[in-house]
């Protein structure tokens, strides 16, 4: 399970590789198509489609977070200070969101 914090830092990682990488592209694949553009205009390209990804990641795994944990219990998390569904593994129960233990046992 991951906490809210490891997917931070997994999505900006992702993010900072994924905006490198693609403004390097632009500068292979638009002379490639006969587009001449300037650094500048790759760069705001690149962070046009960097915003659109950010955007199309977060729609999608609310999507399916909702989905994979909309069946399951609920319990308040001291942690996250919210009312959160739980996760049983191995006996234990613990919040989707952070982790955290709720009980021993079950
Ligand atoms: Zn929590």
């Amino acid at each position: 399970m991951q906490t809210k914090k490891q997917s931070l830092i997994e999505s900006l990682t992702n993010t900072a590789i994924g905006f490198v990488i693609s403004y390097a592209s632009t500068f292979l694949i638009l002379p490639l198509v006969g587009l001449k553009t300037s650094a500048g205009t790759n760069l705001i390209i690149t962070v046009y489609f960097t915003i659109i990804s950010i955007l199309r990641g977060y729609v999608i795994r609310r999507y399916f977070n909702k989905k994979r944990y909309s069946q399951l219990p609920t319990l308040y998390c001291f942690n996250c200070e919210v009312e959160n569904h739980v996760v049983e593994q191995k006996g234990r129960l613990f919040c989707a969101d952070c982790g955290l233990v709720h009980k021993n046992s079950i």
